[in-house]
């Protein structure tokens, strides 16, 4: 069964609680970044308490994740779980605040494990990529991301910690009285995430799909040895029958 999106406003930035599917709103996040102005968060409604696909990035949103859920007559307590599609900071660190503030139970994919440690560890680990750098010619750039990245930690106050649950390829996660079926896609980060639900035939993709722009690949502190690659495949998987 497949069913009818509803139409989005022309500016898909634009602040409010829309209505996406039955039961689904999306709340865009505004973003302390230059290029990517907006974050969506997904609402699915369930019996248990709202569950949210993805959460913004932490002390940044100016309450409006808040002003999103209470339009939908919730408050943030009532979040049952956050399901996150990958550790950028813009997708998980809302949810790390969320659950300090209320024990809200929060999701990521397994292979996100060596970026969060190596987040954990980031003064010893150094830049991203800078190994891959190094080996293909280009030390320069990694001395020079080095120094970015050090810059982007000193500035960075957002928590930071493992989520409750790891979540493996194939593996179910009720949310709002439906199923949502995990699916590893790495490119985009290492662990990458998204979640389909079967019955209405619709993706949430995370930064694994966008709409108007290509997403970065793998650009991490653990990377794998081909993100690219991994990407590519990740793009091709099927999403039929296992
Ligand atoms: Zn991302």
């Amino acid at each position: 069964m497949t069913v009818e999106l509803a139409e989005q406003p022309e500016n898909w930035t634009e602040p409010g609680a829309h209505p996406v599917l039955p039961g689904v709103h999306r709340i865009p996040l505004p973003l302390p970044l230059n290029g990517l102005r907006a974050v969506n968060v997904y609402v699915i409604e369930g019996p248990g308490g709202p569950v949210l696909i993805d959460s913004g990035w932490a002390g940044a949103d100016g309450g409006v994740l808040e002003a999103g859920l209470r339009a939908l007559g919730h408050g943030l307590a009532d979040v049952a779980a956050i399901l996150v599609t990958h550790s950028h900071h813009d997708h998980y660190t809302q949810a790390l605040v969320v659950r300090r503030d209320h024990g809200t139970r929060v999701l990521l994919g397994r292979g996100e494990q060596h970026s969060v440690e190596a987040m954990k560890r980031r003064q010893e680990v150094g830049g991203p990529q800078s190994d891959q750098l190094v080996v293909a010619g280009a030390p320069e750039l990694a001395a020079e991301m080095a120094v970015w990245s050090k810059e982007g930690d000193l500035a960075d106050n957002a928590p930071w910690g493992e989520p409750d649950i790891w979540l493996d390829d194939g593996q179910q996660v009720p949310a709002g009285g439906r199923e949502l079926e995990v699916r590893a896609t790495p490119g985009h980060t290492r662990g990458h995430i998204v979640a389909r639900d079967a019955t209405l035939g619709v993706l949430f993709t995370g930064d694994h799909v966008l709409p108007h722009i290509t997403p970065s690949i793998g650009y991490e502190r653990a990377p794998e040895p081909a993100p690219l690659r991994s990407y590519l495949d990740s793009l091709r998987l099927a999403y039929g029958p296992r």
